[in-house]
């Protein structure tokens, strides 16, 4: 992993000595007159750039989402000219390389179409109803010139009204902004359509929430409450650190991303129809609104300046994904949008997903950090055997480390403070990422003491002494296991044509002993033909103990195979506040979920 670094260090020097050297104009023009096929057209001007050939490129993969997406699969139609209109030839040099014979040209001019048709956060769509833009999915950059500014005008289809995007808008130009440089550029997507729009002041910084066709929900309710989670955030670190701030709220689906003044969610409300349902959306809009802070801003080396061309390797995602999870949800406690009661309940979901993970035994947080462009994604059947999330297990050990920086300082210090240290120092001061062991040093900063134990938490698979944590607080939290109902079989299935199809087989389990395999039919059991749609259903009559014969069929040959069921022992790892705490735990829990007042 140092050779990386050094690679990454060397590129942002490079980048940035490039910056200093340009001097020309760079404007795109994007239009999008028939969006019923589907295509985007750009028209990319370069005024000033010296040289006997330019290189465009398009970005292999895009911030926030970690793996290669090769957006130029879906360009064509690219065509360069100079200022005259004079054709310049070009040919197409790596994947995503178009290299243009430019001869000192004062103006280099192209042209290209861009496919988009996939409604996701981190891919470009275009139908006639909405536009959505992945900006390193569409807008080729002047290899070397990521730092130029560039201004965009875009040319919204004829029966739109909004644009929305995180760039400034330039005065007197409609429709038109400017990026400093292109690592902005690709840093704000952009939402077309006649989306609504809701605003909100905080400390005089306006934010807005844009909306697309969402009817079904209380539009001033939720603008109040994401006002009380912004202001909540911005506590933590002390200041805002953008200009003006944008909620992209479109379609229904999964996923969000984060971006320096903006953020991109898949949305359409429906999960909104019960408490619980609103109550995890606020965590999840909290979650891409902290990220603007916690690895926009505040981030490991590896990820800005970024290399688009490949992979950018960390092994620190379970603090920048991790600690965001962690500090989703303590965001919506401070600002009263969620009690004790409910926080310690997510707490005890996050700890029981990781733990319950047989991949827990495998990979450590720092190993699913560095492989999460391979595995993150690419989930096969047995992922759940040999991989974690680094979300769950970097909140649980962002929770340690808070709890164990307020006990040892006496409640003097907390995880905020590394957090804002952090801000300050290398977000602010020195302008760039921190390491590995930077990180590490303003956490034992801020404790006082080495904090070996938690990090070794991160970097293997050690067990986790979660009651000697809780107790600084002054909660108890249950880590003894306890029998589960019904049978344990450890093999997922899912109904296919008729037919019951196993997906996974969780390893050490009865069905892995017994001979069970994924994309196995199941056919009978004990000599009967399965109609269950489920495997709790084909088990409901079954005991723990009972050894139970399997028909399957397994890529067309029939096979029988008796499976001694068993018993699940889980652990319920329920917390709960002690009944007579000290006074040093009492102060850390009032101050750890600390609430202004709880809203209405
Ligand atoms: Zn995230």
């Amino acid at each position: 992993m140092p050779s990386y670094r050094v690679i990454l260090l060397l590129f942002a020097a490079a980048t940035a000595a490039f910056g200093q050297a340009s001097e020309g104009t760079m404007a795109i023009n994007l239009s999008m007159e028939h969006p019923a096929t589907h295509y985007y057209h750009v028209v990319f001007r370069t005024e000033g750039m010296k040289g006997d050939a330019l290189d465009f490129k398009l970005p292999a993969w895009t911030p926030g989402y970690y793996r290669i997406m090769d957006y130029s699969k879906n360009l064509v139609n690219f065509s360069a000219s100079d200022g005259a209109g004079h054709a310049l030839a070009l040919s197409k040099t790596t994947k995503n390389t178009w290299q243009v014979d430019s001869h000192n040209a004062q103006s280099v001019t192209v042209s290209y179409d861009v496919y988009a048709f996939n409604p996701f956060v981190a891919e470009s769509f275009l139908d006639d109803t909405r536009g959505y833009i992945t900006p390193a999915s569409v807008f080729l950059h002047v290899a070397g010139q990521i730092q130029h500014p560039v201004t965009l005008t875009i040319q919204p289809y004829s029966g739109w009204s909004r644009v929305s995007l995180g760039l400034d808008p330039v005065p007197g130009q409609p429709n038109t902004f400017s990026a400093p440089d292109f690592d902005l550029l690709y840093d704000c997507p952009i939402l077309m359509g006649n989306q609504e729009v809701r605003s909100f002041e905080v400390q005089g910084v306006p934010h807005a929430l844009v909306l697309e066709n969402v009817s079904n929900v209380d539009h001033a309710k939720i603008t109040a409450d994401l006002k009380r989670m912004v202001e909540a955030a911005v506590r933590i670190i002390g200041e805002i650190p953008y200009r003006h701030y944008t909620f992209l709220a479109m379609g229904a689906g999964g996923g969000g991303i984060e971006h320096l003044t903006s953020t991109a969610m898949m949305f359409n409300g429906s999960s909104l129809s019960d408490p619980a349902g609103y109550s995890r959306w606020l965590s999840f809009v909290a979650h891409e609104y902290f990220h603007t802070y916690n690895v926009k801003r505040i981030r490991p080396i590896a990820l800005g300046p970024f290399d688009y061309d490949k992979e950018n390797y960390t092994d620190m995602l379970w603090v920048s994904e991790g600690f965001t999870v962690y500090y989703e949800d303590l965001i919506l406690v401070r600002a009263g949008l969620m009690t004790h009661d409910q926080y310690f309940e997510r707490v005890q979901k996050n700890i029981q997903h990781y733990e319950n993970s047989p991949g827990h035994l495998i990979q450590s947080a720092a190993e699913s950090s560095f492989d999460t462009w391979i595995k993150g994604m690419n989930r096969g059947e047995y992922f759940s055997n040999t991989t974690i999330s680094y979300y769950d297990k970097g909140a649980v050990l962002g929770l340690l480390l808070d709890l164990k920086i307020r006990k040892e300082t006496g409640n003097r210090r907390s995880l905020d403070d590394v957090m804002r240290a952090l801000y300050q120092k290398y977000y602010k001061e020195r302008k760039r990422g921190f390491t590995d062991q930077e990180f590490r040093e303003e956490c034992d900063s801020a404790a006082g003491v080495p904090l070996s134990e938690i990090f070794e938490y991160a970097t293997t698979v050690k067990d986790i002494d979660y009651r000697k944590y809780f107790a600084y607080a002054g909660l108890d939290i249950d880590v003894d296991p306890v029998a589960q109902p019904g049978v344990f079989l450890g093999a997922d299935a899912q109904f296919q044509d008729g037919n019951l199809v196993i997906s996974s087989v969780e390893w050490d389990s009865p069905a892995q002993r017994g001979g069970l395999m994924a994309q196995d039919q199941i056919l009978a059991l004990d000599g009967t033909r399965l109609t269950a749609k489920s495997m709790d259903d084909a088990l409901k009559f079954k005991k723990a103990g009972e050894k139970i014969r399997f028909l399957v069929s397994r890529r067309g040959a029939i096979r029988e195979m008796d499976v001694l069921l068993g018993q699940r022992m889980e652990r319920s790892f329920t917390v709960k506040p002690v009944t007579n705490p000290t006074g040093l735990q009492a102060e850390i829990l009032a101050d750890w979920l600390r609430q202004k007042s709880l809203a209405p």
